[in-house]
């Protein structure tokens, strides 16, 4: 896959000036659906890919979005077109207008799959909703099926997701079986466990897996990688980024890699796994992996290190797990205290990537002491860990420093791919006045096309 841009179905308010657009929303509270009935949406949704589209020149597919759109369908003008039709007919005839433009732009147009099937809303409705999608949504469209749980055709819904309460895989086959062309994206990182700060590398190792030989199977387009690090990872966008990103792109991403790389450091291990069942024809056993990793990643004469991982790969507890084999707190202690250790032995043996040892060091660690990221990210400047040894703060303090220097070098990577985006414009203009020049740019266009037309006839 050359290059994938979008993602605009949500209007995320990164630096609040989605409030310039508030009359779009769905649900007045709510920032994350837009009004699809509304006529402003479909204007400012064109606008929007225009700039993208002309920001990435020969670009091939186009991501739409649109996932976890549950607010869809509330307001009072969508209540009426509702009435008129069904939930589905309102969802796929908007996003078949969006298709249509975007194919008529030269990119082919990419949307999450789950609303294909409801989301989260009760199965009754599920089916009818899915039923009425599949009809009428079109094939122009290339559906990007998640699914960060499932390690085999036979999962059991339990073990999957409190979301999908269905079998692996079942919304894959689906899909393909309705005629949509699928590209898959399993996690490299869980993300409930990221909701807790563990690190599940053996679930991930599974789903990537398990994942890329069903697509392979069924002649899918390809593969897309997914990484949900941390509960920092929002925290960086809902509250940090939000408050530095009036101020200046470098700031912006300075927070926003200081939040981020200590998760990814902490998951090579999964990506690199990606990487390999996306590409190669036979990807390797786990245990050739293993030694392949520690050796090609880490330059380590032994797999101290993926031994560490898959020690500190502790199954979360969903009800039905934890009715089933939830794991005794005295012996995750023992697993992860173990983990540290062989982790503490890897990043002596390490000829490079050491980084990547000593966050994922710090993970376990952050686990084994039951810490919020958020209270750990908090406390990492003052260094006031009561629960930690003098020894372990002075390893944090380094870790501190050398994430300070490494910061830099993101600074100056992120500011250049990202300069004629939308940092510099988005930080440098104030949403008042953006409200205001989007309008006069919609008018230009709306202007523009009208001449067109009138010149056409
Ligand atoms: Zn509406």
């Amino acid at each position: 896959m050359r290059e994938v841009i979008g993602q605009a179905l949500q209007a995320d308010p990164v630096d609040g000036r989605a409030e310039a657009f508030a009359h779009l929303r769905e649900q007045p509270r709510s920032i994350s659906g837009i009004c699809p009935t509304h006529p402003e949406t479909l204007r400012l949704y064109r606008l929007l890919a225009e700039q993208l589209i002309a920001a990435h020149p020969g670009t091939e597919y186009f991501h739409l979005g649109g996932d976890e759109a549950n607010t869809v369908g509330q307001c009072p003008r969508c209540e009426r077109t509702r009435a008129r039709g069904s939930k589905a007919k309102l969802v796929s005839g908007f996003t078949n207008k969006i298709i249509r433009f975007l194919a008529g732009r030269g990119v082919k147009p990419m949307m999450w799959a789950d609303m294909l099937f409801g989301h989260l809303e009760d199965p009754e409705a599920v089916s009818r909703y899915a039923r009425d999608m599949f009809a009428d949504l079109s094939r122009d469209v290339i559906a990007a099926d998640w699914d960060y749980w499932s390690t085999g055709p036979r999962t059991p819904s339990a073990d999957r997701s409190p979301y999908l309460g269905i079998a692996g895989f079942e919304h894959l086959s689906r899909l393909t079986d309705a005629g949509f062309s699928v590209v898959g994206f399993p996690s490299s990182s869980h993300a409930f466990n990221s909701e807790r700060n563990a690190i599940d590398h053996i679930l991930a190792f599974r789903n990537i897996t398990a994942f890329a030989k069903e697509l392979k199977r069924r002649g899918c387009l390809g593969m897309v990688d997914t990484f949900w690090p941390t509960d920092a990872l929002g925290q960086a966008w809902w509250h940090d980024i939000r408050t530095v990103s009036h101020r200046r792109s470098e700031e912006t991403a300075d927070v926003f890699y200081s939040q981020i790389r200590p998760g990814l450091e902490a998951h090579w291990y999964t990506i690199w796994r990606s990487a390999e069942c996306a590409w190669s024809r036979a990807p390797r056993s786990k245990a050739d992996y293993d030694r392949a990793f520690a050796r090609l990643f880490l330059g380590a004469p032994d797999t101290s290190y993926p031994d560490a991982l898959e020690l500190a790969s502790i199954p979360i507890d969903t009800p039905a797990l934890r009715r089933r084999s939830r794991i005794p707190q005295r012996v995750k202690k023992q697993r992860l205290r173990k983990a540290s250790a062989l982790m503490r032995k890897a990043f002596r043996s390490a000829r490079r990537g050491r980084d990547t040892v000593a966050y994922s060091d710090l993970f376990v660690r952050i686990q084994y002491h039951e810490m919020e990221w958020k209270e750990f990210h908090d406390r990492l400047s003052p260094i006031a860990m009561p629960k930690l040894s003098q020894a372990r703060l002075r390893l944090l303090e380094k870790l501190a420093a050398e994430r300070k220097a490494l910061e830099g070098d993101f600074r100056r990577i992120y500011t250049k791919v990202h300069k004629d985006v939308h940092l510099e414009e988005e930080v440098r203009i104030r949403f008042a006045e953006e409200r205001r020049l989007q309008e006069q740019l919609l008018w230009a266009q709306e202007r523009g096309a009208a001449k067109k037309r009138g010149g056409r006839s």
